[in-house]
């Protein structure tokens, strides 16, 4: 088996070390072996990117349009082969793991035409005979510390806008789906982007952090865990380096006594199990009012055991497995901790029998919205249900979390939903759709806990990767 090497400008570079990428269907099958970066490599590849910065960014808006859209044009083309890997080197099922590549070459396409329309702003000046104009500048050096849950959505996300507005990059994706960023790489690298302008480590935690603090390096833009989301602004902090932090959720769903039953089942099931609930937007809390509670829970446990669970092949699949060994103990220990502060486990919550890392959709019925399984993110396939009396104490259990990600209701009342747009805490806000749904073209993001920094995705993410600057003309 040939080993995936790194792209550090514009060559392909081999590692001391490799890591073998597992497939979570059938842990005894190896989807590829990665070079495993070694701090020299991310020396390389950080100053690559550091030599390149000034040419990108000297790049005409013509020539940014070419790269992107090759490589939107590229994955687009490619989409059932890179899905395939994506499914089986995550676990994603295959419908969905093509709607995720899908998804990286529309947002390759979208900031191919964002890159013509970066501009500033002409300002009055509160002087005679003084023009003020406003341009926008590229940072420079952007790191770019990615999870495993959207291996090439998230890696297109970043990466698409970051050289739309001229920086150069250091991709680092998760140790656990290097394959789908390799793929991109080396689509990358038959776009015309000048060498060193992308450059792609794989590695683990260490080779991030080797990044993050990185002199070199301008700007971090990092989608993960919240613990590690608070690691790296602790060093951006201190080195007063311009940082962007994507992080978890705990989104409450929130089911009122006048909803539409059935499309309420469709968003709750949705939004907590498909993507194996491995979603940041996952919807984790379902918070029922009490009327409807008693038909609505029998209807999401009919619907969720209706689920098959199998291989992310398999096309008669609906929910692939989790993504490792560590993932499924967590799951299974959050099931021990929810049965240990008195939830009642109403379905799931188990390991399946079969070679891969499978676990059952679970329901934990807890009405405590302070106990640890309406507090803390699980990031897998498991949805508590909370019952509350009415929209206001919907309202206040879906708000009381660390996190703030997205927020959902499902309502007929057009003034109860209006109602929970203004008030839910959250960067996103869902109306009788499920909370794990978005677009590719609109801002993403969340408050509180969940993030740190401008919005990513559609025109509001270049905010981040470009830096004002004010002109005075005389
Ligand atoms: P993680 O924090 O373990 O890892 C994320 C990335 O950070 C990986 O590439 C990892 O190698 C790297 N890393 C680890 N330690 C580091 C360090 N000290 N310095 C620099 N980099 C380091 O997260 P994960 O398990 O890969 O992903 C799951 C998490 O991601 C969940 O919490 C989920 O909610 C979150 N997520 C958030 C969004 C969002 O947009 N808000 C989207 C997807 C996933």
């Amino acid at each position: 088996m040939s080993i995936y090497q790194h792209f550090i400008n514009g060559e392909w570079i081999a590692s001391d070390k490799t890591r073998l990428n597992i497939n979570p269907s059938n842990p005894d099958e190896v989807v590829g072996e990665y070079a495993d970066a070694s701090v020299q490599d991310m020396e390389s590849a950080v100053l690559a990117a550091a030599h390149a910065a000034k040419g990108w960014s000297r790049s005409t808006p013509q020539q940014r349009f070419d790269v992107l859209d090759f490589i939107g044009t590229e994955i687009l083309a490619r989409r059932q082969e890179l899905g395939l890997l994506l499914a089986r080197e995550e676990g994603k099922v295959l419908p969905e793991a093509i709607g995720e590549v899908a998804r990286a070459g529309f947002i390759f396409k979208f900031f191919a035409g964002e890159a013509l329309r970066i501009g500033g702003q002409a300002i009055a000046s509160v002087r005679p005979n003084m023009e003020v104009i406003t341009s926008r500048e590229a940072v420079g050096v952007v790191g770019l510390i990615t999870p495993w849950n959207f291996p090439i959505a998230i890696p297109a996300w970043k990466a698409a806008p970051a050289l739309a507005c001229g920086n150069a990059v250091v991709l680092k994706p998760s140790e656990l789906t290097p394959g789908c960023a390799w793929a991109l790489a080396d689509i990358i690298s038959r776009s015309g982007l000048p060498k060193g302008a992308f450059n792609l480590v794989m590695g683990d935690g260490v080779a991030g952090k080797t990044l993050v603090e990185h002199p070199a390096v301008d700007a971090i833009s990092f989608t993960g865990s919240t613990q590690t989301g608070k690691l790296i602004a602790q060093h951006c902090a201190l080195s007063l380096k311009k940082y962007q932090l994507e992080m978890g959720g705990k989104n409450p769903l929130v089911i009122l006594d006048d909803a539409d039953l059935s499309v309420a089942v469709e968003c709750a099931v949705n939004g907590a199990f498909f993507s194996t609930g491995q979603r940041c937007t996952a919807s984790s809390r379902t918070i029922v009012t009490e009327q409807i509670y008693d038909s609505f829970r029998d209807a999401m446990l009919n619907r969720t055991n209706s689920l098959k669970v199998g291989a992310a092949i398999d096309p008669t699949t609906q929910i692939g497995p989790v993504v490792d060994q560590r993932q499924l103990d967590k799951n299974l220990s959050y099931i021990q901790i929810g049965k240990d502060e008195g939830g009642t486990l109403l379905t799931g919550g188990e390991r399946l029998t079969g070679e891969g890392y499978f676990f059952s959709p679970a329901i934990i019925e807890n009405h405590n919205p302070q106990a640890r399984l309406n507090q803390e993110e699980v990031f897998g396939p498991v949805s508590t249900l909370v019952r509350v009396k009415n929209f206001d104490e919907a309202l206040a259990v879906a708000n009381a979390t660390p996190y703030g990600l997205s927020g959902g209701i499902c309502t007929t009342s057009l003034k109860l939903a209006s109602q929970f747009r203004r008030e839910m805490q959250a960067g996103m806000v869902m109306v009788n759709a499920p909370t794990a749904g978005v677009d590719y073209h609109v801002p993403f993001g969340g408050t509180k806990g969940s993030s740190f920094g401008p919005r990513e995705q559609g025109g509001m993410a270049l905010e981040f990767y470009t830096k004002v600057k004010t002109h005075y003309l005389a």
